[in-house]
């Protein structure tokens, strides 16, 4: 059953091939069996994804039901849900369970998706590698002694190793396409606003966005539709229209434009990564797209543009974990500032408390102008430079990550070194855009992740171009072995 994508899960469902509970208990079971060593999972919450799949199958049996009726995900632990722990990855929230559900959780709840748990993730959504968990790292189903990538590295291993059909993930800087890469599945980061951001845990407000984790595009496309669309408890979220995604899927790429961004080519990139990259450019040639080269000079801005950017949103975001209200409260505080100060020092972990200290000190009064306010100017430079390049040419190519899966332990004491595995993700953030990332082939066994980056609202597009690319490849089909 775990070979199927979770379009064919949907219709072997609907054919009551097998019950949803079936296919949850075949699922727990490889959770149970292969999880204590992959670590992607912090809660495996069995009794409720029993519960929804028997009510998912008596919706089935009486033939009704939404197209992903009876089929089992996993929620990155960012998203709020009831009656399950809410852990952000941090032991400030380990003891945390929230009184309502995240939009996004609702609504495939609503639609008859069951949940399997919640996937591991770096402390707050903030690394590149998930070794900043509270619950320890989790390792790349493709080599045991790598990273699965980071931030929403819990839902892309678990979906790479056939733990779960599919998973939500949440991308700040590249928390869905860079651990989709370097597990070799397909995460797509839709349009700002275009998915509610209430009840997902907030790390830096102007730049999360939740987004799908799956094996193929199609995949991608079915959930989207049921995560996408207007809220009105989120501020941020836009009241436009979602389309069907699964409608354009097979259309036509004949006379697309793809621009190359010069400076996603240059001497920095990996040439095992490159092979590929421009081997899955070819395939889109082939498929009919126009190639051509763009520029999108403001691109080395992106990286220190956005680790002053995101610290600053962070710092203010995270004030509310004070041991007051909710999470970790330290043992017989002597006064208020001692609750405060113990709290924090003893719930968050070091990388959380650097972005603390930077963001606080960028936004202090002696240095607001110096920092966050020239921050956000770079920041409008970057997005105009898509904003130009996307007069040019309808989406844009490029490798998701710099580097394969590296080494556990191989960045975690060199955060400069770890900023900059982000450094093709972080810009599309801070201009607004959506991406996603594909399997494109290898690199010294290891996946490597094609970045398709479109214009605002072109979610269509980007799951269309990747949809056609999948057709002719097989790279999502591959198995890490062992799974
Ligand atoms: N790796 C980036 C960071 O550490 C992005 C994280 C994210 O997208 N949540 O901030």
């Amino acid at each position: 059953m775990h070979h199927k994508s979770l379009a064919e899960l949907a219709s072997a469902l609907k054919a009551r091939e097998f019950s949803s509970e079936e296919l949850t208990q075949h699922y727990l079971k490889r959770i149970e069996r292969l999880n204590e060593d992959l670590n992607s999972f912090i809660t495996v919450s069995t009794e409720e994804a029993l519960k929804q799949a028997k009510a998912a199958d008596a919706i089935l049996q009486s033939g009704e039901g939404s197209s992903i009726t009876g089929i089992p995900l996993a929620h990155k632990d960012i998203f709020c849900t009831t009656g399950v722990k809410t852990s952000c990855g941090s032991k400030m929230l380990d003891n945390f369970t929230a009184p309502y559900n995240a939009t996004v959780v609702s609504r495939l709840k609503t639609a008859g998706a069951v949940m399997l748990g919640k996937t591991n993730m770096d402390e707050f959504a903030m690394g590149s590698s998930n070794e900043t968990s509270f619950y320890g790292s989790v390792k790349n189903p493709w080599a045991h002694d790598r990273v699965p990538g980071g931030s929403s590295g819990g839902s892309a291993a678990a979906v790479a190793a056939r733990l779960t059909p599919a998973a939500t993930g949440t991308d700040t800087g590249g928390s869905i396409r860079q651990p989709a890469a370097l597990c070799g599945i397909t995460g797509l980061k839709p349009t700002y606003g275009r998915v509610s951001r209430y009840g997902m845990i907030a790390f830096a407000s102007s730049l999360d966005q939740g987004g799908p984790m799956a094996r193929t595009a199609q995949d991608a496309a079915l959930l989207l539709n049921i995560m996408a669309g207007f809220d009105e408890r989120d501020s941020t979220s836009v009241a436009q229209d979602v389309p069907d995604y699964t409608l354009s899927l097979e259309e036509s790429i004949e006379g697309v434009r793809i621009g190359l961004p010069k400076e996603y080519f240059d001497e920095n990139l990996n040439p095992g990564i490159a092979i590929p990259i421009e081997a899955a450019i070819k395939e889109f040639e082939r498929l009919g797209a126009q190639i051509r080269e763009i520029s999108l000079p403001n691109t080395k801005l992106a990286v220190p543009t956005y680790y002053v950017v995101a610290p600053a949103e962070c710092s203010s975001n995270l004030s509310r974990y004070d041991g007051t209200r909710f999470g970790y409260r330290c043992d017989n505080p002597k006064d208020l500032l001692d609750l405060y100060c113990r709290s924090r020092g003893e719930g968050f972990g070091p990388e959380v408390k650097r972005r603390i200290l930077i963001g606080t000190y960028v936004l202090s009064a002696g240095y607001y102008d110096a920092y966050y306010l020239k921050a956000q100017k770079l920041r409008r430079l970057i997005s105009d430079d898509f904003k130009q390049a996307l007069t040019e040419v309808d989406v844009i190519m490029g490798p998701t990550s710099p580097t394969p899966a590296f080494r556990l332990g191989e960045k975690s004491d060199d955060p400069v070194a770890m900023y900059l595995a982000d450094i093709y993700t972080i810009n599309v953030n801070l201009a607004g855009l959506p991406a996603l990332s594909i399997p494109a082939g290898f690199a010294q066994g290891l996946p490597v992740g094609l970045q398709i980056i479109g214009n605002y609202f072109s979610e269509s597009r980007l799951l269309n171009l990747a949809h056609r690319y999948q057709q002719v490849t097989d790279w999502h089909d591959r198995i890490p072995a062992g799974y």
